[in-house]
């Protein structure tokens, strides 16, 4: 076996080959800095990697669900068209809800609402609507969860129809249960009347193309922006080794001292100056030797992450429906969300076959985390029978694919715990903690890329930054513009 490669003294470690690891390295590597990166998985790209399926002489690519890239940050379309250029491409959005057999446009479009529903139940989600601000503005209900946020922005018959289901399916309690922040990350500042405005014209000049209406997405899948940087990082000298983790960091309290890390090729100490890591938040917390505090490891047990488990399906048809994914907030429907990567990029799958993308939420100690993907199969065939989308005959061959620490759980007890275990981990001054696992923050990839840059930052600059001033806008991202391109 040959002996373990890694650079025993690089200047930055960075731990996880995700977004926010990547880009940080990218950063740093550009500024001439030394950095090793180690992943554990055999490929890098994190949860936006995308896969290659090979069946004979046939080719299809899938992401991990829907990956479509969106952001307010002009420096993260440059940085990602620098290195996709033609690549990069502009792609119709067509986004719906399923529910009771017919679709909803995503976000939310009244008209149709009214349509499908009928005058009665829309009558009942005005009333419903009136009522909540009653109770929210006039009576000053407080808003402590989720589910106050939601009704007191759309009425409670709207927000069951539309967000409560789908809500609950995705973290597995109910919404009195769930944090507001969850809200405010995804659908600050939209509320009915702004919907019910837009509905009837009078929202405003219809401007230019937005992120309803479009996304930018890589032509071979959202891995490529990954598996690009990766590639710019080994030509410029910056050593990334996948298969490989940290089995133990120890510390003084103040600074990580040394890191063993366990290759392939066997295990190897290392002496990093700085250490940039997005291993899940309480995972990190069992590495550091010595163990944190009891109060520390006390708040890390009282966080929850919730899995996913994902069927990918190849298809022998040309197309099943022309969304980009599909939500199915229905309760007695065992899985949320699908995906036809074909309708991202066709380059996604062989001519004149598709694929379906099929994803589960659901906790380590569910059923469906263990299942077979046999039984899976059987369980979901009747719906996609019964709603036309395939039948068992045009299925090629069905994969299981399976993802822990998906979603850090926004309980209403969440943010003390996370502020418990930062305060802890802010005192190991050479150590800097990105990304969605990391600092247990549901982030999409702007987000997770955004934090990267900024600890390369604070490694050059020698200074801290608010890490979670990334993302912490109040405003309904969607209706931002659509970015035009350079290239
Ligand atoms: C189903 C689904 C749909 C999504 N849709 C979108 C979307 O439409 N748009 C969007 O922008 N984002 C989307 N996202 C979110 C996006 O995937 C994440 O925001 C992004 O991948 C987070 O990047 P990260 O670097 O913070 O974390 P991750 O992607 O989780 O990367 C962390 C890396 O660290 C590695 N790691 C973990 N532990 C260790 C260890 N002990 N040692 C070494 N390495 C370790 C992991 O293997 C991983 O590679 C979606 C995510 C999912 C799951």
């Amino acid at each position: 076996m040959p002996t373990p490669s890694l650079n025993p003294a690089p200047e930055i470690l960075v731990i996880g080959a995700g977004p926010a690891g990547l880009a940080c390295a990218m950063e740093l590597s550009r500024k001439g800095k030394s950095c090793s990166v180690i992943e554990r998985d055999h490929q890098v790209g994190g949860l936006a990697q995308t896969i290659t399926i090979k069946e004979g002489d046939k080719t299809f690519l899938t992401d991990i669900g829907p990956h479509r890239f969106f952001s307010k940050n002009q420096y993260l379309y440059d940085f990602i068209e620098d290195l996709l250029q033609e690549e990069w491409r502009r792609v119709p959005r067509l986004t719906r809800q399923f529910v009771d057999g017919k679709y909803y446009n995503y976000p939310v479009n009244f008209g149709q609402v009214v349509r499908n529903l009928g005058l009665w139940k829309s009558a009942r989600i005005g009333f419903d609507y009136v009522l909540a601000r009653l109770r929210y503005d006039v009576f000053k209900k407080p808003m402590r969860t989720f589910e106050d946020y939601v009704v007191a922005n759309f009425g409670r018959a709207l927000a069951e129809f539309s967000m409560i289901n789908y809500s609950e399916k995705i973290w597995g309690i109910p919404c009195a249960d769930i944090h507001p922040d969850w809200a405010k990350q995804r659908i600050s500042g939209l509320n009915l009347w702004s919907v019910l405005k837009n509905a009837i014209g009078l929202g405003g000049k219809k401007g230019p193309k937005s992120l309803v209406d479009e996304f930018y997405y890589p032509q071979f899948g959202t891995g490529r922006i990954y598996e690009e940087i990766a590639k710019h990082l080994i030509e410029s000298g910056t050593e990334i080794k996948t298969n490989s983790e940290p089995v133990a960091i120890r510390h003084d309290g103040k600074r990580v001292l040394e890191v063993d890390i366990k290759t392939p090729e066997g295990m190897q100490t290392i002496k990093p100056q700085h250490v940039v890591e997005s291993v899940p938040l309480t995972a990190f917390l069992d590495l550091l030797d010595p163990k944190p505090p009891e109060e520390v490891m006390q708040a890390a047990s009282n966080l929850r992450w919730r899995n996913q488990v994902y069927l990918f399906l190849t298809i022998n048809k040309e197309q099943i429906t022309e969304d980009n994914w599909i939500y199915f907030p229905e309760k007695d429907i065992p899985f949320g969300r699908t995906s036809e990567m074909k309708n991202f990029s066709p380059d996604m799958c062989p001519e004149g076959m598709t694929s379906f993308f099929i994803e589960f939420f659901t906790f380590e100690e569910d059923e469906i985390w263990t299942m077979p993907k046999e039984k899976l199969l059987e369980m979901v065939m009747p719906y996609f029978e019964k709603w036309g989308f395939f039948t068992k005959d045009d299925i090629r061959q069905s994969y299981l694919m399976k993802r822990s620490h998906v979603y850090p759980v926004y309980d209403t007890t969440y943010k003390g715990n996370v502020e418990k275990i930062r305060e802890y981990l802010d005192g190991i001054e050479n150590l800097i903690y990105v990304g969605r696992p990391g600092r247990f923050r549901y982030t999409n990839q702007d987000h997770s890329l955004e934090m990267g840059i900024i600890a390369s930052r604070m490694i050059l600059e020698g200074r801290r930054y608010d890490m979670d001033s990334v993302g912490a806008e109040n405003e309904y991202f969607e209706k931002g513009p659509i970015y035009e391109k350079r290239i």
